[in-house]
């Protein structure tokens, strides 16, 4: 299981609004995408969602518990930056077992996680070397591989390829597909690329200046926007 429901959440830092006030629900191994212009709140919402940031006000609740108060570790949500966020000091092994180390999961289920999550990668040749060792595709797989690794319920992931060349962003992109459909998990992906959203998502939100614009369906969206704003992101001539 993984449904979320965001209800009326809104978002201040100081006296900036942000988020202000989202309703939405992603069911249960659906694939959402989210997409909106640069400072909509994209990230904002999903470190809401992950507990990395305070809810100013609204309820966040998975499988009809409410999780506003819970600790980003007990979450059973797991997230994937831009940036790989991986630990320097740490071999790819040590990265994608760390959260079930920090959790006191023994040793041997944790080789196990960690085996099956490199196998599914193909990150079994790597798992001794050090970030600084990888190329930057193979970074955002040991960063993929480190949310699987904790078997969450929803994934987040925040302009995950943004950073990799056009290549290898089809190539994960492809990956990513594949993996949703394997572990049938919940995914919330944000992206700036149109391709992306229409290729991965089961639904795409369209996000404006805080707010939800419209959901739907890639081909909803498509062949039905709101309004010129909707038709710019989804790619429609208008
Ligand atoms: P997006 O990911 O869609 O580009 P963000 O969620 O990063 O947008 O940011 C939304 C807005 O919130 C922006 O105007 C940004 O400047 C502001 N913002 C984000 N984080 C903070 C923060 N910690 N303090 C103040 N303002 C912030
Ligand atoms: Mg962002």
């Amino acid at each position: 299981m993984g449904t979320l429901n965001l209800t009326k959440v809104t978002k201040s830092f100081g006296a900036t609004d942000v988020i202000k006030g989202v309703d939405l629900t992603v069911n249960d191994g659906e694939f959402c995408v989210f997409v909106g212009p640069s400072g909509c709140g994209k990230s904002t919402l999903l470190r809401m969602i992950a507990g990395l940031e305070d809810v100013s006000s609204g309820d966040v609740m998975i499988d009809g518990q409410r999780i506003n108060d819970l600790a980003p570790a007990k979450r059973e949500i797991a997230m994937v930056f831009q940036s790989y966020a991986l630990y320097p000091h740490l071999t790819v092994r040590d990265n994608m077992g760390l959260a079930l180390k920090q959790a006191g999961v023994a040793k041997a289920e944790i080789a196990q996680a960690t085996g099956k999550a490199a196998a599914m990668l193909s990150l079994d040749a790597l798992m001794d070397r050090r970030p600084s060792e990888l190329s930057g595709g193979q970074r955002q797989r040991v960063a993929i591989g480190r949310a699987i690794v904790r078997r969450p319920k929803l994934f987040l992931f925040d302009e995950p390829l943004s950073n990799l060349d056009a290549a290898l962003r089809v190539q994960t992109r492809i990956e990513i597909a594949r993996l949703h459909r394997e572990l049938g998990a919940t995914m919330i992906y944000v992206t700036h690329d149109q391709v992306e959203a229409m290729t991965l998502a089961d639904r795409i939100v369209v996000l404006r200046g805080g707010r939800v614009e419209q959901v739907g369906a890639p081909m909803e969206l498509y062949n039905n926007p709101a309004n010129t704003f909707v038709a710019g992101f989804i790619g429609s001539p208008q």
